[in-house]
């Protein structure tokens, strides 16, 4: 565990005050270009799921890097949940607030069948505003959200906090 923190600790760089003064961005794109690295964060991540799951939901759009390599990794099929207007057919949609103003999210309508187990997938847990409304929009599907899995988690930010204590985290750093 803590070889994959330092690991992944020194292949992710920070950039300051972006996009907006005063936010420190982790920026993945090094973990991506080392390929030695990124099969060490999946067989990690993947390795630590310990749970039946039927499908990798993924966020847009970084989720669907590591989202798409877990669920080949683990022989599942992939979902991706998308920003407004990006999906086809119908679908479902649910709008969260932000620091300022809403956002929303959809996902196909039929993308699986009612009560099936889906693992919520993004790159970085920050406030969990995100993951949290990933989640809202599974159970509006009609599915259970089983696990998060992320590759970084802000800890200082308490996002785990705001999920249901019973559903496992997966992080490959806790920063
Ligand atoms: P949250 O909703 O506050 O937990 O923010 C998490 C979402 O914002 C995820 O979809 C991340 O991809 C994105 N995000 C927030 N901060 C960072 C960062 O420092 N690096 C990369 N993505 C970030």
């Amino acid at each position: 565990d803590q070889e994959i923190q330092q690991l992944v600790d020194k292949t992710v760089r920070c950039i300051p005050n972006y996009p907006k003064p005063g936010i420190n961005f982790r920026d993945i794109c090094p973990l991506l270009k080392n390929i030695e690295v990124l099969n060490k964060v999946i067989d990690y991540l993947a390795g630590k799921i310990n749970f039946e799951f039927d499908y990798i939901a993924g966020i847009e759009s970084r989720g669907f890097i590591f989202g798409i390599l877990l669920s080949q990794k683990l022989n599942k099929g992939f979902i991706p949940i998308r920003k407004k207007n990006k999906l086809p057919g119908e679908k479902i949609t649910l709008e969260y607030k932000l620091e300022y103003g809403s956002d929303i999210i959809e996902i196909q309508a039929d993308a699986f069948k009612a009560g099936s187990r889906i693992l919520i997938c993004d790159d970085l847990l920050a406030t969990g505003g995100t993951a949290v409304a990933a989640n809202e929009l599974i159970e509006k599907a009609q599915g259970i959200s089983v696990g998060y899995i992320f590759v970084i988690e802000l800890k200082d930010l308490k996002g785990r906090e705001r999920f249901d204590p019973k559903v496992p985290v997966i992080v490959a750093l806790s920063d």
